[in-house]
């Protein structure tokens, strides 16, 4: 058997003369003139050819690989088996253009059809996905591909193509789609549940924490030590809680693009100044101190870069159980202003140190060893610090402490989204 596209090779490019093949692979002609480079050599087409020709069908019936030549000035159509299986044709079934659409799934066919005008027109690849119901009622996705062929006057002689079964990709495409979606359900449900959850939680930590003051006023009025002393647990508890209940609102009001930002211009120092002081006043397990300072004048939301920095101390402190020290360096340059928080606790693995910004991402030694926390806290802070055109970096090395900075554009920088 023969197949068009190996005749367009061999006879358009090397070969001058008739075409003496069918599609169906008789045998119509009997010689062929090839060119060897400039050597003109005439040979009995079938010594060689007929064995070439049947190898190589061999091979595409192998690897499923369907051959479509359509010879437009005839109207002849031929298929190999392999493209007739596609379409769920026996060997003998006999082929028409006709055919070929009635094949196609009835929304495929117009654009079946108009691609491979198009290509004809415009001498172009012609490259399709479409569904074919077989004669076995089977329906099944194939990939052609294929180009026409024209003659001395450029009128278009043959077109030829390759089909594939590309059902099994499709279905795989297909489920991987179905999966996507309901992970995307199930993500969204997730986040809503969170966004519930911490409202519903808001409520009654705020009465708490209403009672508790009352009550410590009560007994700082009644002088009473003991119970100011379990009430300063019952707070510090509590603090602790609105900041998880914050984190997971946070979260979930950026994950709809909600987070609100209050921009207006600030003085770095003093915000970093005023977390310092704030989270010392609770912690009596380190010492924080400022290192360095200099003006850094930042427009953005200084209670949410606060809020980063306070992230950032309570890590340091948090994962530096054996240290007493906490470092606050800030500097910068002519566009930039960075904070750098350095502590000397347990560091940070470097396979680690870039994912530990993602969403719940925790290094699991620091969980096995008991430290609390959701594994949000750094990934809101770099989506704050990038919200204001910065970015956070970690330098650390496991055993011997971490660096933790971010960096902000400094209120002089020029720049797109730049206050004027
Ligand atoms: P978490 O609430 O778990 O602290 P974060 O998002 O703030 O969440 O931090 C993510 C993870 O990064 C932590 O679980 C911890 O493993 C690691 N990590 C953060 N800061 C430090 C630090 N200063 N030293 C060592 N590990 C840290």
């Amino acid at each position: 058997m023969f197949d068009a596209m190996a005749q367009q090779q061999i006879f358009s490019l090397q070969a001058a003369g008739e075409q003496n093949y069918s599609f169906e692979g008789t045998g119509i002609g009997r010689h062929s003139v090839i060119r060897n480079t400039d050597e003109v050599t005439v040979q009995k087409k079938e010594e060689t050819l007929p064995a070439y020709h049947q190898s190589l069908e061999r091979l595409l019936e192998s690897i499923e690989l369907g051959l479509w030549c359509y010879e437009l000035p005839v109207n002849r159509l031929a298929w190999n088996n392999a493209c007739r299986r596609h379409f769920g044709l026996s060997p003998d079934t006999e082929i028409t253009i006709d055919l070929f659409y009635e094949l196609l799934h009835p929304d495929d066919r117009a654009i079946t059809r108009q691609a491979m005008e198009r290509s004809i027109a415009e001498n172009s690849i012609y490259e399709m996905d479409y569904r074919a119901i077989g004669m076995d009622n089977q329906i099944r996705w194939i990939h052609a591909t294929g180009h026409c062929f024209y003659d001395d006057l450029n009128r278009p002689k043959h077109f030829d193509c390759i089909t594939i079964d590309i059902t099994e990709r499709k279905r795989v495409e297909q489920m991987l789609r179905e999966q996507t979606e309901l992970l995307k359900e199930l993500e969204m449900r997730k986040d809503e549940f969170i966004s519930m959850a911490s409202h519903e939680l808001k409520t009654p930590i705020t009465s708490i924490k209403g009672y508790t003051q009352m009550l410590q006023n009560r007994y700082k009025k009644a002088g009473d030590g003991q119970a100011l002393y379990y009430l300063s647990i019952i707070n510090a508890q509590l603090n602790k809680l609105i900041d998880l209940v914050n984190d997971m609102l946070d979260i979930s009001r950026m994950q709809i693009g909600k987070l609100n930002f209050r921009d207006a211009l600030f003085d770095l120092n003093a915000v970093v100044r005023e977390g310092v002081e704030n989270l010392q006043a609770t912690t009596h397990t380190h010492q924080l101190s400022i290192e360095s300072t200099v003006g850094a004048q930042v427009f953005g939301d200084k209670d949410r870069i606060g809020q980063v920095l306070i992230n950032l101390l309570t890590n340091a402190i948090k994962y530096s159980p054996r240290a007493n020290k906490v470092l606050v360096h800030i500097s910068t340059d002519q566009e930039y202003a960075t904070v750098r928080v350095q502590d000397f606790g347990i560091g940070i693995d470097e396979a680690h140190q870039q994912k530990i910004f993602e969403r719940f991402y925790q290094v699991h030694d620091t969980v096995e060893k008991g430290a609390s926390g959701l594994g949000i806290g750094l990934y809101i802070s770099n989506q704050i610090i990038k919200r204001h055109e910065g970015w956070m970096k970690v330098e650390s090395k496991k055993g011997e402490g971490s660096i933790f900075s971010f960096t902000l554009p400094l209120l002089q920088r020029e720049g797109p989204g730049r206050p004027q």
